[in-house]
C-alpha cells in the first residue's frame, strides 16, 4: 500500500453519524489503508460513539479542519492560533488518544497568516493537494465508491467526476 497518498475525508463533526462513517471505513479496514479524517472539533466529544471510533480504530488518522468550518484563509494569525490551540486542547483534555499533527485547510485555501498560525500551534499544514489520492466527504459516497477507488478501478478524480455527474442528474 502506498501511504504517501492521502485519502482525505473532510468535515467530520459532532453531527456525523458514526455508523455511516464506519460503513465508509469498511473498505479501508479490509485493505489496511489509512483513512484520514479532517475534523471540526467543536462539541466532538459529545458524540460518544464517533469519539470512540475516531480514537480506537487504528486506520483512522485524525487531522484538524478547525474548531468550526470557518474561512481560515481570511483570518489573522492570532485568531487562528487561538482557534487551533483551543481545538488541540479540547482534544487532549477529553482524552483524545491520537496525536493531531496536521491541519487540513477549509476550502483548501491557504494564506501567509494561516501558514504562520499552523507553525505557532505546532501543526503541519496539509501537504500539497497533488498528494491526495482522493478528497471526499463520507456522506457523498458509498462503501462501493470507496472500494472502486481503493481497488484502483477508478482514480479519486474519476470518482469525484462521477459523483458530480450523479448529483447533477438528481438535481
Ligand atoms: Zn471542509
Amino acid at each position: 500500500m502506498d501511504q504517501k497518498l492521502i485519502y482525505r475525508d473532510d468535515d467530520i463533526n459532532y453531527l456525523t453519524c458514526a455508523d455511516e462513517l464506519k460503513r465508509i471505513h469498511e473498505p479501508f479496514a479490509r485493505r489496511g489503508v489509512v483513512h484520514t479524517v479532517a475534523v471540526e472539533m467543536f462539541g466532538l466529544w459529545e458524540n460518544k460513539s464517533l469519539w470512540r471510533f475516531l480514537n480506537s480504530d487504528p486506520l483512522i488518522e485524525v487531522g484538524l479542519h478547525g474548531w468550526q468550518h470557518n474561512m481560515h484563509s481570511t483570518m489573522d494569525r492570532s485568531t487562528l492560533f487561538e482557534e487551533f490551540d483551543m481545538s488541540l486542547e479540547y482534544w487532549g483534555r477529553r482524552g483524545g488518544r491520537k496525536e493531531i499533527t496536521t491541519y487540513y485547510p477549509t476550502w483548501n485555501r491557504v494564506s501567509p497568516e494561516l501558514v504562520m498560525a499552523c507553525e505557532d500551534a505546532g501543526l503541519k499544514l496539509s501537504p500539497d493537494r497533488s498528494e491526495y489520492a482522493w478528497q471526499f466527504h463520507y456522506w457523498e459516497v458509498t462503501a462501493e465508491d470507496v472500494e472502486d477507488v481503493l481497488s484502483g478501478k477508478m482514480t479519486g478524480k474519476e470518482k469525484q467526476k462521477q459523483i458530480k455527474r450523479n448529483e447533477t442528474a438528481i438535481a
